[in-house]
């Protein structure tokens, strides 16, 4: 099918792109991904580098520092000990000397002092304490002249504070020992000179003695105390392992509990640790950014690839959802839209919309298979696409074998004339080789004159209205379009409304039946009635209905089988009722519809129809049977089949309405009816005289045949003298009377009998 392929290239052109685009999106992503995974993973390295390297720096000149703090106390003490009073001198002039010089010690010496040979330490300010116990005394013996020793970290002797002591030795100008100055420096001055020299730095120091007492720590609680990390994966990096290391690097929890980094090394020239922590999230601060870059970045990535994913995706799916694949028309969506946008573009313009369908392509798909029936779809599609191309409006296919055109025009009459013009043609393209097809059409037209703005009509509205129209149409092909009209749709409302209520009416015992008599032309005397059914609703818009209102849509529906039986029911039960009070009665013809003269049908009236006579025991002379004649004009020998049986039975037959149909004068001689009921359409003619003639052969070929003849409509008294002048047998109309409520209708007998 040339169509079905044309979309399948639509799409697979759109697919092939679809996939080289979504397949570059993807490399690329994928590229731009390892690229800045590769440049995080650099940076992290050249961040940690940058930070070991800075804070190695920071360390080493903080150790710096500390050699100079100590070679300041040392140039201190020597101050105090090259004097020829503290060389030359006894020990009580040393003593005196430093006394006398206290004023003279740094803000950073918490004591001076002078300790002998035994141990016996006296501080500037006078005090008197044994230090033999020190381990700078024990060092003392051992130092050689200019040498200087730092002591471990205490409390000093006489302040309790935490201190380090350093001295110097004294040598007599003969070279003899003679004791040592020392100094007390207050860890917490260290400190602070510490904290004064730091530089803009995010890490914090720390100074450790050999033990791993804390010399220098930015907490000054922890001074001469030990550190061990509380959390458990940390706790061997204690702050002992570190001083006993001297070198490195470790990664553990500072003293605030927070995760840093430590980078550490020696002191010169002494067994102090000098440290350097930083904060992890310092050293991995960019890292980190960058990380949160990486990952706003895939996450970017996965929703610009779902995007484009779903935008391929909908718009292939769009194609597949914008043709119909079989016809390759819009589908009905896509028509509707397109519909909107060009009814939008010429708001005061004429439409027409049109629905086709084709007639009984349910049986087609079903006995010739769906390849066929696809063919004759593509086929009926093409036509009208270049039916409707021709005047550059929309074609669009529904559902099944439905289809939709839309178009501007200049005037519907036009439009219908070359519809009309069209249809032939159309129905000679769409012809297969052996079988004809037509199609059916529905046609609603939208005027802009004539709306409202408010009660503008939509496209679906345009669709609904043809298809109601298209709905009306019967399967027998006498028409091929229909046209919406507002009226129509008013007449089905009113059936629909009629058919509701039908249940509704049997239950509240609605219908009731008149009758209206049938006058001897020769005595003017009553001598039948017919029975007419009356509906008197308890809806109150329908109200009193008659039988032209609904009967034919009974027969349609099939409830005037039912609602006959009604009828004659009624019609039994007052006969019945009328004779047994002693009553004068007439004869009264009931009407069969044509519903019940089917051959699957009949058996079951007669038999009924004779029960519901049985059961009121009526006499058969009493009824009459109105059989249509356009109802078994066709069928010979079942209306034969159904006088005999009547007949049989005793009851007459009158054949209703003749001359209506097509049956032939001819028929009368064949088939035994009793009465002859000649259609009120005779007497109708403008000029009842141009009509007489045939109106009294009409009568004589009756009377020749032996039945009875009756004229009903007879409404003038020029009617009623005519043909009582031309010996018609009997009359109905108004000019005797209207059709009559029981209790009239007993008193007409009473009068006219
Ligand atoms: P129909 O059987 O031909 O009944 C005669 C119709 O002509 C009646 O209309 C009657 O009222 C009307 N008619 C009588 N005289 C005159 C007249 O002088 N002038 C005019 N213009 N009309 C006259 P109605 O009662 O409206 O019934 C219409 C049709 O409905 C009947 O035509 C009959 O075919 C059908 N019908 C009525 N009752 C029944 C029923 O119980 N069962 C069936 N199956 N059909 C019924
Ligand atoms: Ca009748
Ligand atoms: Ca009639």
């Amino acid at each position: 099918m040339a169509s079905s392929k044309k979309t399948k290239k639509r799409t697979s052109i759109r697919t092939v792109k679809y996939v080289i685009s979504s397949f570059t999106v993807c490399i690329t992503a994928v590229f731009l991904l390892f690229f800045s995974t590769y440049t995080i993973y650099l940076t992290k390295n050249i961040t940690q580098k940058q930070c070991e390297q800075d804070c190695k720096t920071i360390a080493q000149a903080y150790s710096h520092v500390v050699n100079a703090f100590l070679e300041k106390i040392e140039t201190s003490l020597y101050v105090f000990a090259f004097n020829d009073y503290v060389i030359e001198g006894s020990t009580s002039q040393i003593v005196k000397h430093i006394i006398a010089h206290n004023y003279m010690k740094p803000h950073y010496f918490s004591t001076l002092f002078f300790v002998d040979l035994n141990g016996k330490l006296t501080t500037s300010e006078g005090m008197v304490t044994d230090a033999s116990d020190r381990e700078y005394f024990k060092k003392l013996k051992d130092l050689k002249p200019y040498d200087f020793v730092v002591g471990d970290i205490t409390s000093s002797k006489t302040k309790g504070i935490p201190s380090i002591q350093a001295i110097v030795p004294i040598y007599s100008s003969d070279m003899k020992l003679k004791g040592g100055i020392g100094a007390s420096i207050d860890l917490i001055a260290l400190q602070n000179s510490f904290d004064d020299s730091r530089i803009n730095f995010q890490g914090r120091i720390f100074l450790l003695d050999k033990n791993g007492l804390f010399i220098a720590h930015p907490d000054k609680n922890f001074l001469m105390k030990k550190y061990t990390p509380s959390v458990e994966a940390y706790k061997e990096i204690t702050s002992e392992v570190v001083s006993k290391q001297r070198q490195g690097t470790f990664d553990t929890i500072s003293t605030t509990g927070e995760k840093v980094r430590i980078f550490f090394l020696p002191v010169d020239n002494t067994d102090w640790t000098v440290g350097v922590s930083v904060p992890y999230s310092y050293i991995f601060n960019l890292y980190n950014i960058l990380r949160m870059l990486q990952i706003f970045s895939i996450v970017v990535i996965v929703v610009i690839i779902v995007i484009f994913v779903s935008i391929g995706y909908f718009s292939i799916f769009k194609i597949n959802k914008s043709y119909d694949p079989i016809t390759d028309l819009y589908t009905q969506e896509k028509f509707e839209s397109k519909a909107r946008k060009l009814l939008k573009k010429h708001k005061d313009s004429r439409f027409v919309l049109i629905d086709a369908d084709l007639r009984g392509f349910k049986f087609i798909n079903q006995n010739y298979g769906e390849v066929i029936a696809n063919k004759i779809l593509v086929k009926f599609g093409n036509i009208l696409k270049e039916k409707t191309d021709s005047v550059k409006g929309i074609c669009g296919k529904g559902y099944a074998d439905h289809f939709y055109i839309f178009a501007k025009i200049t005037s519907p009459g036009k439009t219908i004339e070359y519809f009309n013009n069209t249809i032939d043609n159309i129905n000679n393209l769409l012809k297969q080789e052996d079988f004809p097809i037509h199609a059916k059409y529905g046609i609603s037209f939208l005027y802009p004159e004539k709306v409202t703005l408010s009660s503008r009509k939509t496209i679906k509205n345009l669709i609904g209205e043809a298809s109601f129209a298209k709905s009306l149409i019967k399967e027998n092909l006498t028409k091929e379009f229909e046209i919406y009209s507002p009226k129509i749709e008013e007449k089905i409302r009113y059936e629909q409304k009629i058919e509701h209520n039908t249940e509704k009416a049997i239950s509240n015992d609605e219908f009731f039946v008149m009758y209206q008599p049938k006058i001897d032309l020769e005595t003017d005397k009553i001598v039948g009635a017919e029975a007419l059914v009356r509906w008197k609703s308890s809806d109150k818009d329908l109200g009193l209905l008659n039988p032209g209102q609904f009967i034919p849509l009974f027969e349609r529906n099939g409830f005037i089988e039912k609602l006959d039986f009604i009828v004659y029911e009624k019609v039994f039960k007052f006969l019945r009722n009328q004779i047994d009070i002693g009553n004068p009665v007439v004869p009264i013809s009931v009407n069969m519809s044509r519903n019940h003269t089917k051959s699957d049908k009949i058996n079951n009236f007669i038999t009924n129809f004779i029960s519901a006579v049985e059961k009121y025991k009526i006499s058969p002379e009493l009824i009459e049977v109105e059989i249509l004649e356009q109802s078994v004009a066709n069928d010979k020998i079942l209306l034969q089949k159904i006088i005999e049986e009547l007949h049989y039975k005793g009851f007459s037959i009158a054949m209703d309405d003749f001359g209506s149909g097509e049956s032939s004068l001819n028929m009368l001689s064949s088939i035994p009816i009793d009465v002859v009921k000649y259609d009120q359409n005779f007497l109708r003619h403008n000029n009842l005289k141009d009509s007489y003639e045939f109106i009294s052969s009409l009568v004589e070929l009756g009377k020749k045949l032996n039945k009875k003849i009756v004229f009903e409509g007879v409404e003038t008294k020029e009617q009623r003298d005519f043909l009582k002048s031309i010996k018609c047998d009997l009359a109905q109309g108004y000019f005797y009377s209207k059709p009559l409520i029981e209790e009239d209708f007993i008193n007409f007998i009473k009068k006219y009998k």
